[in-house]
């Protein structure tokens, strides 16, 4: 075939394919070309998800008549007065987004220059330029775009449900809102209104963070510290949260470098480093971060929807995050536990299989799966060889009895044969999670109504998330109207659980639910609903046992042998024989 040389819409269409990719994609771009012209409030209106329309209107600087053309040619910016594509300061230079948007839809853009007594308008149909035109406007500019894709039936295919992009957006919108305290935010879907967020003339700080993450996360700003540190010229604030407060996914953990919204892998690996030793495999922080430096240590002209960024000394970036973050734990009283004894001593592998080991746990039970199963009683003892039985009248304790508790989060007890431990968050959480799955087998879940019903604020997508999951929740006891679009009440919990943090409890769920996009099996995310809710049983760490209250956990874990390992694989109990005991003590 003779080589030639593509047609300019073609080329248009083909680049519209790296910038919009669905309508949250398109809100984004038309959203930061409002930020960028210094807008105090935009409004962002969907119909149908945003495929049928959607709207973006801000109060910023506006685009003279004379220029309305010029926006819609590809490579046309008003953002690099020169040649530098290193100090980029705007969300925007690459002069793409609205001649991509015009390229695969309907678009109509309208903008007024505050100085001028109207507005004026133009139409761009699939890459048909009409005619600049008169119209009425208040300061500012509007972009509406239309039937996006909708002559792209290979593009069309590949979007989602109107329910799956409207989450897209929101998320979108979250983020940018997140960056952006001192702009206010209306975001409407199909004539509701979803989310009003007043903007903060301060600016960006610790105060308006707090305000908005309260408004736009699950969990809100209840469990987080502030974050605060710079170091040569860079500097890291933001709110982490406290490792107590950890997810089940990372998808509460927004990352901003210089403002813009990243899915940066070294900030993410970075985060996760800070809190390695805080948090156990498989929890995730909440984190809100931003990260500010020098437009020269950072190159964000590496990804065409600019997610991604690179850093020119990536390991000083690192160390950065992880020092920041730790120093804000530290603040906030939790620092790592130095364990002495010598069992704990070993290399972390040697070490895990010693824990094992002196917990009796047979080899690989449960460990990968974390599902436990049934472990022969008594307890095998290190070295080997049965526990001794015990005489007929005295049922066989292989946990002993409970002696004292330690950091309000260990069980000291005194077995026949030495000293057992128990971690009793971990080992709580675990019977609830048999308890739940046993009661589930016998179909329903019993549910324990409250006296005072807890109204939850949500964001909208939680909100939705939860409610499609209704029926599912109330078999597991928990039960849960939907009251208005930002507020749902919670009117039972799972009796299992005991008294509990309603509100805490739907929060996680949310997440868990908000997590799992992909339609997976019914079973397989039941599975992962009971695990979330095991967490909130009442007995969590840092709660002040009585000794008749230890006592009873360690009778029903001899009755569970499943809750010899945790719902993560991890073990529950450590067990140190009085041979183990007389080797630490050198008595041998
Ligand atoms: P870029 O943002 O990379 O410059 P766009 O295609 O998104 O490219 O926008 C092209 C130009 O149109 C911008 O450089 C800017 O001059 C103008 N423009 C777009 N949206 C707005 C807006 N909301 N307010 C003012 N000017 C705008
Ligand atoms: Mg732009």
């Amino acid at each position: 075939m003779a080589i030639r040389r593509l047609p300019p819409h073609l080329i248009d269409r083909i680049a519209a394919g790296e910038v919009v990719e669905r309508p949250a994609s398109a809100v984004k771009e038309l959203l930061e070309n409002a930020l960028d012209a210094g807008a105090r409030h935009v409004r962002v209106a969907l119909w149908d998800g945003g495929l049928e329309r959607l709207v973006v209107e801000d109060d910023g600087v506006g685009i003279p008549p004379d220029d309305l053309p010029l926006a819609l040619e590809r490579h046309a910016t008003s953002k690099l007065p020169g040649e530098d594509l290193v100090h980029i300061t705007s969300f925007g230079f690459r002069g793409e987004a609205l001649a991509a948007l015009a390229a695969v839809a309907r678009l109509t853009l309208a903008s007024r220059p505050a100085d001028l007594p109207h507005g004026h308008a133009l139409t761009c149909d699939h890459g048909a330029l009409g005619p600049v035109r008169p119209a009425g406007l208040a300061p500012g500019t509007r972009v509406v775009v239309e039937g996006l894709f909708a002559r792209l039936p290979a593009r069309r295919k590949f979007l989602k449900t109107p329910r799956a992009e409207l989450a897209a957006v929101v998320d979108v919108v979250r983020r940018l809102a997140l960056a952006h305290p001192e702009v206010g935010f209306t975001l409407e879907h199909d004539g509701r209104l979803l989310l009003a967020l007043e903007r903060d003339a301060h600016g960006p700080g610790p105060t308006a963070w707090v305000a908005r993450i309260d408004r736009l996360l699950p969990g809100g700003a209840q469990a987080l510290v502030p974050v605060d540190l710079l170091r040569h010229g860079v500097r890291l604030g933001g709110l982490v949260g406290l490792p107590h407060e950890s997810r089940a996914s990372p998808d509460q953990q927004y990352l901003f470098v210089n403002g813009r919204p990243v899915r940066d892998r070294l900030l993410a690996g970075a985060l996760k480093g800070a809190y390695a030793d805080r948090l156990p495999a498989g929890r995730h922080p909440v984190a809100v971060l931003f990260l500010d430096l020098p437009p020269e240590a950072v190159d964000v002209n590496v990804h065409p929807m600019k997610l991604e960024v690179r850093f020119a000394q990536p390991e000083a970036v690192r160390a950065l995050v992880v020092a920041g973050v730790r120093s804000a734990l530290d603040e906030a009283g939790i620092r790592p536990v130095a364990v002495s004894a010598e069992v704990f001593a070993r290399p972390t592998a040697a070490r895990a299989e010693a824990v094992r080991a002196a917990a009796g746990v047979a080899d690989g039970v449960g460990a990968a799966a974390g599902v436990a199963e049934p472990v022969a009683w008594p307890l095998a003892l290190p070295g080997g060889g049965p526990a001794p039985a015990a005489p007929a009248a005295d049922p066989p304790r292989p946990l002993g009895h409970a002696r004292a508790q330690i950091a309000r989060t260990y069980i000291v007890a005194e077995a026949e044969d030495g000293l057992v431990l128990v971690d009793q968050h971990a080992a709580h959480e675990r019977l609830v999670l048999e308890e739940l799955k046993a009661a589930r087998r016998g179909q329903r879940v019993a549910a324990q109504a409250l006296l005072n019903p807890e109204v939850v604020a949500l964001p909208p997508d939680a909100l939705d998330a939860l409610e499609a999951l209704g029926p599912e929740l109330a078999t597991l006891g928990l039960e849960l109207d939907r009251l208005d679009d930002s507020h749902l009440v919670v009117r039972a919990t799972p009796a299992p659980l005991g008294p509990c943090d309603a509100a805490a409890l739907v929060r996680d769920l949310a997440e868990t639910a908000l997590a799992e996009r992909d339609p997976q099996a019914l079973e397989e995310r039941l599975g992962r609903l009971l695990a979330t809710m095991a967490c909130h049983g009442s007995v969590r760490a840092g709660r002040a046992l009585s000794l008749p209250e230890m006592e009873a956990l360690l009778r029903r874990m001899e009755e569970v042998p499943a809750s010899l390992t945790c719902n993560h694989g991890r073990p529950t109990v450590v067990r140190l024989s009085r041979a183990e005991l007389e080797r630490l003590f050198h008595r041998r």
